[in-house]
């Protein structure tokens, strides 16, 4: 691409290898058919922050019928990506402002990334501090993170699960100053670059396009996450029907084993004992555990499909009995231990 026909707000840095450059400023709809953004993100047609099409976080929608709602109202001025399963494991961390911005540091620790020094697809609305940082997490944390909406940081320093957008609108009705630190998950959505902001009138633009695609969740996001991991209890009718199809049979009791397995009573013996009930390993004991402490601490060994030399890679949370290992790209609950 020469240099006369650089989009306007390229941002500032080298693309990763193969990755996309961006396309000269258009509609939204243009950058929407131009493939600015990733083929697996579940998009919805907005007007300003809003959307009017019902269940708009409950269904995956192909990027074709997408461009088709935008037509259905002619208040659309923009899109949304829903976050969380709909769009491959989509995490948005929003921060509202400066003092959200202080907050996101210490959090961050060494995985803080500064303003216009993003290391990930990020976006603002060109409001004063704020924006959102997009990330993926890994694959295998998706089904444990279907409860969660929202998880915000709230004034006590404690990080809590949220209902997802409604707390929000709730806040800015109330005309609250306060400035929020969240990460949005599933039932949510974030208003995309070249939309218009309802208050500003200006367009939302990319920070770091990170050429098309979002990094990897790092490690402290994934530690906020794990405590409130949860293990799929029950499977819907559904998804039951195809394990049985599968297996050829009828497989009513293990379900209902899982269900009682996950029963609060069975889990709140259990959780307390994980080290010498479950997680039980020549590994573990080779390497011993470490404790990274804090108010929802986590377990950390080596791994006992693949070692590693921190003796950290393989990490459960106390609260959930969830565990992972990000080198092998393998998690789950406690029964998939
Ligand atoms: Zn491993």
């Amino acid at each position: 691409m020469s240099d006369q026909h650089k989009p306007e707000f390229t941002p500032e840095g080298t693309p990763p290898s193969g990755g996309k450059q961006l396309p000269p400023p258009g509609t939204p709809l243009d950058w929407v058919r131009a493939g600015v953004f990733p083929e697996d993100w579940t998009l919805i047609p907005v007007a300003g922050k809003s959307t009017y099409i019902k269940e708009w976080g409950d269904h995956k929608r192909r990027r074709i019928d997408s461009e088709g709602l935008y037509f259905e109202d002619s208040r659309y001025n923009g899109f949304g990506v829903v976050t969380g399963e709909l769009s491959g494991g989509l995490i948005a961390l929003d921060i509202d402002g400066p003092d959200a911005d202080r907050r996101y540091r210490a959090e961050a620790g060494e995985g803080y990334e500064a303003y216009g020094e993003e290391q990930t697809m990020s976006w603002t609305s060109g409001k004063p501090g704020r924006r959102q940082l997009l990330y993926r997490v890994p694959e295998h944390m998706v089904p444990l993170m279907a409860d969660i909406n929202t998880v915000i940081l709230r004034e006590d320093g404690e990080w809590a699960l949220g209902q997802g957008d409604t707390n929000r609108t709730k806040k800015e009705q109330a005309g609250e100053e306060y400035e929020e630190l969240v990460l949005r998950f599933n039932r949510c959505q974030s208003v995309l670059p070249q939309s218009i902001h309802p208050d500003t009138g200006k367009r939302y633009r990319f920070l770091n396009y990170n050429g098309g695609q979002p990094a990897e969740a790092p490690e402290w996001v994934l530690e906020v996450i794990r405590p409130h991991l949860k293990a799929k209890a029950w499977l819907s009718e559904e998804e039951m029907g195809q394990l049985e199809a599968e297996a050829g049979k009828t497989l009513l009791p293990s379900r209902q084993i899982r269900g009682w397995f996950f029963s609060e009573e069975v889990q709140s013996k259990l959780l307390p004992r994980l080290d010498e009930l479950v997680f039980k390993h020549p590994t573990f004991d080779q390497y011993g555990w470490d404790i990274r402490p804090g108010k929802s601490p986590q377990m950390m060994s080596g791994c006992p499909w693949h070692g590693g030399k921190s003796g950290t890679s393989f990490q459960y949370s106390e609260l959930s009995g969830c565990w992972d290992c990000k080198a092998c790209g393998v998690g789950g609950d406690v029964l998939d231990f």
